[in-house]
């Protein structure tokens, strides 16, 4: 059977992730708060630009107690550019059971892990591994890639089935009190030498003698996944409203996608500019100057945003319900979703060109 060539892997991963792991800020102090939060930071998310809002996630909410507590304006603006908002509120959530039905201290049981607010089983195999020593697999995107690359695997690894036979393999082969560091080796592998997108580089790999992948030429077809569905596509027109020195924001509603973030008004078509002047006057502004803007497009899981834009110079009038945020304000108060950032920019060079103008 392919999958007992993973036996042999467990020596010489380990002694190449002991002199080739990275140093990395959660690594030096893998306490349980620390090992999830980072995980749940780098999911969907790159290494580099994670550890600048993990340093400041930490200094900010040092423990499990102040996440608890922490009012949902200030998470927002700690997670402000990671995306996946839902993470950071699920994240709150967890710490609020763990100080409620634990006492406020950390379960290190898979099975009461899994309990917890947006903890999946990798999230519960990588802490109670890392922090607490537990032999739980944790299987990511970069363990099946390394698995399947390794013994030609052919299955389809979107299949719940192929994941959890993958799982299977990996907890057998866990080393007794080196399940974390096991793991993790998986997990840096994939991440450095056994790379998605492009040539493994297995020149550079502790496991090529065993890698059936390699040794077939054939490594780069796994892992076989089916063809995901095409993202569908929303167009919308995005105004960025300005006034004086400040720009028109608005609340997202609570439920769905970005659900309660700020956002520039926006409509979910693109308009005429016959349109574009009805939504206007719907705005209740007293409209200058309307100047459009580059197109923009933003990218999420599912969907795609193409964005037309324009910059509205206006007056509000008595009625008009928009917060007015100035560029202190983006910074420290509102929460916004980063499609929205090449609008905020255009904001920005407004409030720049205006400024060269008056002097
Ligand atoms: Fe990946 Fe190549 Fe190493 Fe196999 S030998 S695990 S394909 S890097």
């Amino acid at each position: 059977m392919k999958q007992n060539v993973l036996q042999n892997i467990v020596k010489p991963l380990l002694e190449w992730y002991d002199k080739n792991a990275r140093i990395l800020p959660w690594r030096d102090n893998p306490s349980p708060y620390r090992v999830w939060i980072s995980e749940v930071m780098l999911q969907q998310t790159r290494v580099d630009t994670v550890i600048p809002y993990f340093e400041r996630f930490l200094y900010e909410l040092p423990t499990v107690k102040a996440l608890a507590e922490v009012d949902d304006e200030k998470l927002l603006k700690l997670w402000e550019g990671l995306g996946y908002y839902s993470r950071a509120r699920n994240l709150k959530k967890a710490a609020q059971q763990i100080m409620r039905d634990y006492n406020g201290v950390f379960p290190s049981d898979v099975s009461e892990l899994l309990k917890l607010s947006g903890v999946g089983s990798y999230t519960a195999g990588a802490v109670a591994s890392i922090a607490f020593g537990v032999k739980a697999p944790a299987i990511d995107g970069n363990v099946l890639r390394v698995i399947t690359r390794i013994t030609a695997f052919d299955g389809d690894i979107t299949e719940r089935e192929i994941k959890s036979q993958i799982k299977k393999w990996v907890e057998a082969i866990l080393p007794e009190g080196k399940a974390g560091q096991f793991n993790q080796s998986l997990m840096e592998l994939g991440a450095i030498v056994c790379i998605p997108n492009g040539v493994p580089k297995c020149d550079e790999c502790p496991v090529r003698n065993d890698c059936s992948g390699h040794h077939m030429g054939i490594a780069e077809q796994f892992p076989i996944k089916e063809k995901k569905a095409p993202r569908k596509i929303e167009n919308k027109t995005v105004f960025v409203i300005v006034s004086d020195d400040k720009v028109a924001l608005r609340q997202r509603p609570p439920k769905g996608l970005l659900s309660g973030l700020w956002e520039l008004p926006n409509t979910d078509r693109n308009l005429s500019d016959n349109e574009c002047n009805t939504v206007l006057n719907n705005f209740h502004l007293d409209v200058m100057n309307i100047t459009p803007l580059k197109n923009a497009k933003h990218i999420f899981t599912h969907i795609e945003w193409h964005m037309k834009g324009y910059l509205i110079e206006a007056k509000p009038e008595p009625d008009c319900g928009f917060n007015w945020a100035g560029l202190t304000d983006l910074t420290n108060k509102y929460t916004l979703p980063s499609a929205f950032k090449m609008y905020i920019e255009a904001f920005n060079i407004y409030l720049t060109k205006r400024s060269i103008n008056q002097l």
